[in-house]
């Protein structure tokens, strides 16, 4: 089972759109949590930014057989890194996206609703396969493949490729 929680000013069709795609690459039940607030305490003044790691801890932990996936559409860094697209919590069994910089016009292009769509949905299934044990994969159409940048993202699938398709439990 997967538990959604989505953070303030995340948009309905996101979050629609993700349950679809979850269900449908996991196989599993999707579940929303209800809405939080950002943290305050987690939020960098000096960076304009929120630290992700803090926000994860936030985060209730899964059971057993239940992840935890927040969605937060903030600006995020993590420790040595200067922002994130996601991350999670390799023993905890829950993560964290940001729709942020998925989005077209966060780099001053014509806003594409249906591509943030699809890109929320490819970091929200790498971050859970991360929740699961996977690491990265050198399938660059592998979900697990490492996205240095948006177009690493845009040109792999949201699917597992067969190899780590294996090793998810859930
Ligand atoms: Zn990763
Ligand atoms: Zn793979």
């Amino acid at each position: 089972m997967i538990t959604l929680v989505p953070f303030e000013r995340v948009s309905q069709e996101v979050l629609t759109e993700l349950k679809e795609r979850l269900q449908e690459v996991f196989g599993t039940e999707v579940n929303f949590a209800s809405t939080i607030s950002m943290p305050v305490w987690t939020y960098e003044p000096l960076r304009g930014q929120y630290n992700a790691g803090s926000l994860l801890l936030t985060l209730q932990e899964g059971k057993a057989d239940e992840r935890v996936l927040g969605i937060v559409d903030q600006d995020l860094f993590a420790s040595r890194l200067n922002f994130i697209f996601g991350l999670a919590d390799p023993e905890g069994r829950r993560a964290l996206i940001t729709l942020t910089r998925l989005r077209q016009d966060f780099y001053g292009l014509a806003p594409d609703p249906s591509l943030l769509r699809l890109r929320a949905a490819k970091e929200a299934v790498h971050e859970l396969g991360h929740t699961e044990g996977l690491e990265h994969c050198p399938d660059p159409r592998c979900v697990m493949y490492f996205s240095n940048t948006l177009g690493d993202t845009d040109h792999k699938g949201y699917h597992f490729c067969p190899r780590c398709r294996t090793k998810i439990s859930l």
